[in-house]
């Protein structure tokens, strides 16, 4: 009998997973699996550990439930330590199977993986996790706009979301094909401390994510005024909250399309509806940028290839971590940051701002401790970013200074937010 892998990534979800609908089709087993790469847990720049503990917990929750969902149509999944190449090669030799099947991922790390497997197996990918899809963009990848303006008006003037997949309702798999015991990465993380003031429970897994999704787009109609809401700070529903589950990939960009136009279909299209979708094709524009630019996303120069002035000062750089910088704003957002691993994005531009413009860092000290923290982090959205706001990235000004004290007048003008992470 025919059987392939199936190695799960940034997409642990069984809906809208083209791969995984691929392998379907491709007939006979399906063995599904998913790789912690010890260069994730591993210290990455200015030794900085890549994953910290927010992100191991919501990784390992989407995990177990992805394990739970595939057992109820008759599968399950695996998890292994170690290089991906490795260790699909190895399985493939123990249970005989002959390709490996897998959602396409655009940054430079996880293409260099795809490279390293597609050298000892057939690999077949399937779609990315964008909203659109790359074949459908009017322009060759090479013809990216630099700019996210001229992008938007070319895609927005031939637009292409293809519809959403079902997810399976059965899955052959084999019977010797059992769970095994998390690798230490993600079993050993403690488990973050609760913060009551966190701005909102986040818990891995596609099953919330789909929670959050139709409480943002339905019962609440915190869609309808995201336009007005979308600045703030202190409350869930100011925006959508939907990005950790975006970056695992336990919730798909289309499927938070679809909930968008069937909110459009009920109760009016608005600039809020559309400013929703607007905020994907950032998304997407990062992750096109990080497949167009590859390795120049993690580079000091960056993208523009530029000579920043950004330094390595440990002193510097450790007040802002531990918001302790002086200014009462940064050390606010960075405090929260700390405590619960999610920031604002008005937070993320004003302390990234601070970072490169006030302190005079080197932006990559900054991203570093953003992939460590974030619950969110998406290797594309925050180097993208992060380039975005020092000038070296997709910015057509030399970067992006903004002053805290009228941040915080506009943004918090009763404090209320400074006030909740004094300390
Ligand atoms: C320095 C910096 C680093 C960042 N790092 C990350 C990161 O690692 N992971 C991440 O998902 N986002 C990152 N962002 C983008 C943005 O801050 C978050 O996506 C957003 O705050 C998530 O909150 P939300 O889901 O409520 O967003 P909403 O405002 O509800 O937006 C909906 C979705 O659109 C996408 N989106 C919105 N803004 C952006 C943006 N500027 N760039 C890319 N996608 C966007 C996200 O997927 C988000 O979930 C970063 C921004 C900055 C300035």
């Amino acid at each position: 009998m025919n059987r392939s892998l199936l190695w799960f990534r940034h997409d642990l979800r069984l809906e809208d997973h083209p791969a995984l609908q691929a392998a379907l089709a491709a007939g006979g087993e399906v063995l599904p699996v998913y790789i912690i790469d010890p260069q994730q847990g591993a210290a990455g720049s200015y030794g900085i550990p890549r994953m910290g503990p927010f992100r191991a917990q919501f990784m390992r929750q989407c995990i177990t439930l992805l394990d739970q969902q595939l057992r109820a149509i008759g599968s399950g999944l695996q998890v292994h330590e170690g290089r991906p190449a490795e260790v699909l090669t190895a399985l493939s030799v123990e249970h005989q199977a002959t390709a490996v099947f897998a959602q396409a991922h655009l940054a430079w790390e996880e293409q260099q993986q795809e490279q390293a497997v597609s050298a000892v197996l057939p690999l077949h990918l399937g779609a990315p996790g964008t909203l659109l899809h790359p074949v459908d963009l009017p322009f060759e990848l090479e013809r990216l706009p630099r700019v996210f303006t001229a992008f938007r008006h070319k895609v927005e003037a031939h637009w292409a979301v293809r519809p959403t997949l079902p997810a399976p309702t059965e899955l052959h798999t084999p019977i010797a094909w059992t769970s095994r015991p998390l690798p230490p990465l993600f079993a050993d993380h403690a488990a973050p401390q609760k913060d009551a003031r966190e701005v909102m429970p986040m818990n891995g897994g596609a099953d919330a994510a789909m929670e959050r999704l139709t409480h943002f787009t339905g019962a609440s109609r915190a869609l309808g005024h995201y336009k007005e809401t979308r600045n703030g700070m202190l409350t869930a529903d100011e925006s959508s909250k939907l990005s950790p589950w975006l970056a695992a990939g336990a919730l798909s960009p289309r499927t938070v399309y679809e909930a968008v136009r069937s909110y459009e279909a009920q109760h009016g299209a608005n600039e809020s509806t559309y400013w929703l979708i607007f905020e994907l094709l950032w998304r997407d524009f990062f992750h096109f940028t990080a497949a167009r630019y590859s390795a120049d996303l993690f580079k000091r120069g960056g993208i523009a290839r530029a000579t920043p002035r950004g330094v390595y000062d440990q002193r510097r750089f450790e007040a802002w971590c531990e918001g302790r910088t002086g200014q009462s704003f940064i050390d606010a957002n960075m405090r929260e940051l700390s405590a619960t691993g999610w920031m604002s994005n008005r937070g993320r531009q004003n302390v990234a701002s601070y970072l490169v413009h006030d302190l005079g860092l080197d932006w990559r000290l900054g991203a570093a401790w953003f992939e460590h923290l974030l619950v969110d982090y998406d290797p594309c959205s925050n180097w993208g970013n992060w380039q975005y706001l020092a000038g070296v990235g997709n910015d057509p000004r030399e970067g992006r200074r903004f002053n805290p004290d009228l941040q915080a007048e506009r943004y918090d003008p009763q404090g209320s937010y400074v006030d909740r992470w004094k300390r």
